[in-house]
């Protein structure tokens, strides 16, 4: 039975299970309460016994594979992504997430500043943006 392993997409933690390979779920629950996707990080080529131009036994996939390509039609069809592509996905996503905060940011200041501007109070003001937390931070509200 293959080994899979999981990466929770909320906390990075990785779990490893055995399952059979009809039966692995793609997503597992993880501890934290985040959901962990199914990747393949073992790259462990056995050799058969017919030599390397028949393929090797890929021990993440639990199958023999003939090339490369061959392992990413497999990994697809089973709706895997490698663990290296999962990666460079996760550090998108949280740059992403890290851009999106940075720009909401930017129009609670503005926003801000327009209420103030409007003769509003500073609560009043704080009430109307997204997060006066930040707001204090930046000196922009006691
Ligand atoms: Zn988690």
């Amino acid at each position: 039975m293959p080994m899979y392993e999981f990466r929770c997409s909320r906390c990075n933690r990785r779990m490893q299970d055995l399952f059979k390979v009809d039966e692995c779920p793609k997503l597992i629950e993880c501890p934290c309460g985040g959901l962990a996707d199914r990747v393949v990080s073992l790259i462990a080529n056995t050799a058969s016994q017919w030599g390397d131009s028949h393929g090797y036994y890929d021990r993440g996939l639990g199958t023999y594979v003939e090339n490369a390509q061959h392992r990413e039609r497999v990994m697809k069809k089973r709706g895997l992504v490698s663990l290296q592509d999962y990666d460079k996905n996760y550090v998108e996503d949280r740059l992403q997430k890290r851009q999106d905060v940075f720009d909401q940011h930017e129009r609670d200041v503005r926003d801000y500043k327009q209420y103030r501007a409007l003769g509003r109070s500073k609560g009043e003001a704080m009430a109307e943006v997204y997060n006066a937390e930040r707001l204090t931070e930046d000196g922009l509200m006691e």
